[in-house]
Order: C-alpha cells, then structure tokens, then sequence
C-alpha cells in the first residue's frame, strides 16, 4: 500500500449497521438501520441527535463494548471484535470507582494492557497533568466536583492513549459554565498536540457544542437510528471558536 492510500484510509469504518435489541416476549426493537460514517485522523466528529435515537448503542457498538446484530465496524483498517485499546470512551455520568483515588480511578484504565506498574503510574500521572488534576491525584470522586469528576473520566480514557476517542454527551451532567471551561481546556489541549489520540467522535444533543467543537456534525434521526445530514463545519483557526463574534451567531 503506497503512502497516498494510507493518508486516506479512514480511522474509524463503520458500514451498514443494524442493531436490534430483544424484547423477550414483546417484537425486538431495531434500534440502528444501515448506519454509515468514517471519521478521519485529526476530526473531531458530533453525532447529533434526540435522546432515544441509538446514539449511545453506536458508541458502545464502536468500542466493541456491544456486538452489532450486522455490518462492520473498522478501527484503523481492522475489524471491531471486542474492547480493545485503540478506542476509549467517556462516560455521560463519568462511570468513576468511587472507592479508589483519582490516581486508582486513572491507572484502572491501564489495567487491561498489562503494563508494568512504574510505567503505569508515570502515564497515569502524566494523563493527570495533561487534564488539569494536577495536586488531586489522592482524592476520592465524592470530594470533587462534576467538571473535575469529568476530568477524571477524561484521563482514564486518555491514559491507553487510544487512536480514538469516543465520548457520550460527556458535559451534559455539567453546568453551562462548567462544560464550557471544560470544553475549551480540551480544545486548548487538542490543537496545541498534546491529546495522545487521532481523533474524536463525540455524542451530543447540544448543537451549539456541536459547532463549536467539531469538524463535522452527522444528524442522527430515530426510528430506526440513522444519518440524515451532514454538515461540515469550516472554522480553520481554532481561535475563531473562542472568537466573540462568532459565539454572538451561534448563540
Ligand atoms: P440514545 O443514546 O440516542 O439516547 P440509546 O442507544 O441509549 O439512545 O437507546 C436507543 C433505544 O434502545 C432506546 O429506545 C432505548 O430504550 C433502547 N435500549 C437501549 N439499551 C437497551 C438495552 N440494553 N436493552 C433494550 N433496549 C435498549
Ligand atoms: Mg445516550
């Protein structure tokens, strides 16, 4: 394969989708139909859609959490058989262990792969650093706020260093001021190369935070889950997403 066919293949494939949940008694409930989308190295992706649309069954079907009742699903060129770590997700109500530290609940994501404990605890921490928790690695979720709990998750999705990043309406249990800081700081981070990931595809009911973030925005209808639209979202500078006078035409 030569270096032009390479840059094209996409990071993430996925091709008509079905799914179906069963119902015991009652007829099964097709939850996706012939769902079709590629995202590319370097997007950020929203699949933008009603509550009860298939969205969160997409997500889990990509990070091979949940097998599909049919079609394909490609993670850089290879098929979806189960979790692996190319793909990590981020939880609407952060999923933390409330048990473990900020440290435990960051290293659990590391688990899996079998890493060396020095090594685990040095990305964990540098995961930490990168999200903004530095000084909180001993606390326990109870003592944090929401956006700091959303942190948390964050860098246990960072610490595998996946390919992609998947993340389910992740500031949707913030407050406004909240989710905005916390969408910038991941931004910041994003366009200034230190996220260790390729790209995101990210579940949102917000189409402000839609356009704000991402390249692309694919409009999920339901019954049965599917892609309407797309739009492609220009806004070559990232700055310009900062911008006031372009917050003043989305808002
Ligand atoms: P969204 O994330 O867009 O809100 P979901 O993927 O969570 O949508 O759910 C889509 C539909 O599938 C809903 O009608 C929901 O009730 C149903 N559903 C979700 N999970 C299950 C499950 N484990 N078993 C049966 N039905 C489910
Ligand atoms: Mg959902």
């Amino acid at each position: 394969m030569d270096a032009s066919m390479m840059s094209d293949r996409p990071l993430v494939r996925v091709e008509h989708l079905r799914h179906l949940y069963h119902k015991g008694s009652v007829s099964d409930l097709l939850v996706l139909d012939d769902v079709n989308l590629c995202l590319k190295e370097n997007e950020i992706v929203a699949l933008l859609g009603r509550s009860g649309s298939g969205k969160s069954t997409l997500l889990r079907i990509i990070s091979g959490l949940l097998p599909p009742s049919g079609g394909n699903v490609e993670i850089d060129g290879k098929p979806v058989s189960g979790p692996a770590s190319e793909v990590a997700m981020v939880f609407q109500s952060f999923a933390l262990f409330p048990w473990l530290s900020v440290l435990e609940n960051v290293e659990i994501g590391l688990e899996a792969i079998g890493m060396a404990s020095d090594e685990r605890r040095a990305r964990a921490l540098a995961a930490i650093d990168l999200i903004g928790l530095d000084g909180f690695e001993s606390a326990y979720p109870k003592e944090l706020s929401g956006g700091m709990r959303q942190r948390v998750g964050l860098a246990r999705a960072l610490v595998v260093h996946p390919k992609v990043l998947l993340m389910d309406e992740p500031f949707s249990a913030l407050d406004v001021l909240t989710a905005e800081t916390l969408r910038t700081d991941l931004l910041d981070i994003w366009f200034e190369g230190r996220l260790p990931i390729q790209s995101i595809l990210m579940v949102t009911h917000n189409i402000e935070e839609a356009v704000l973030m991402c390249d692309r925005i694919l409009v999920f209808a339901s019954n049965p889950g599917h892609i309407v639209a797309e739009i492609k979202v220009d806004l070559p500078q990232p700055r310009d997403r900062q911008d006031p006078a372009f917050r003043d035409i989305v808002e």
